[in-house]
Parts: structure tokens; sequence; C-alpha cells
């Protein structure tokens, strides 16, 4: 069994995420990535966006500074580091 897969975000949809929706956010030296959602393939555009929808409602403190949303392959066990950006589809989905 799989057990440390992780589920799309999407609300009707129970499979396996494939992509992570997070923005980059540091505060001085100190950064990680803030996670907006999971999505498989299918629901990648639909996350992406309500992300993207989502992200103005973050208030940041002093010091704090978020990137934009962004599109990483997601592979369960790995570091977020260690995820890699999509850029092109990032592309496709940006409105
Ligand atoms: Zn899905």
């Amino acid at each position: 069994m799989y057990g440390h897969g992780v589920n799309c975000s999407h609300p009707y949809c129970s499979d396996s995420a494939t992509y992570k929706v997070a923005a980059r956010w540091s505060h001085g030296r100190f950064a990680e990535l803030k996670t907006y959602g999971f999505a498989c393939s299918d629901h990648l555009e639909e996350v992406f966006q309500e992300a993207e929808n989502r992200r103005p409602d973050y208030t940041l403190r002093p010091g704090e500074v978020i990137e934009e949303v962004a599109i990483y392959r997601f592979e369960p066990g790995k570091r977020d580091r260690q995820l890699q950006r999509v850029w092109g589809l990032e592309e496709n989905y940006r409105t």
C-alpha cells in the first residue's frame, strides 16, 4: 500500500497529487515554501488559479517576503528545496 501520498486539493477528487502549488516565503535568512494546495494533473489549473486568487489575502509582517505562486512537481518524501519547479505549466495557467 502506498501510504505517504497526498491527495489532490480539489473537493471532489481523491486522486494522488502529482503537483504542489506553493509560493516561496522568506523572512531574513529563513525561507520555506508556503503551500496553497496539491493537485493531480486534471485539477492543476483550478488549484493554481484558486491559489493565485487567495494570495493577496495574506498580510505580510515586516521583513517577510512572499514570491509569486508557483507549481512544483510533487514527490512524496522529498524536501521542499528538492522539488522541481515547473515553469512551463505556470505560464499556461497564469491569467
Ligand atoms: Zn484532482
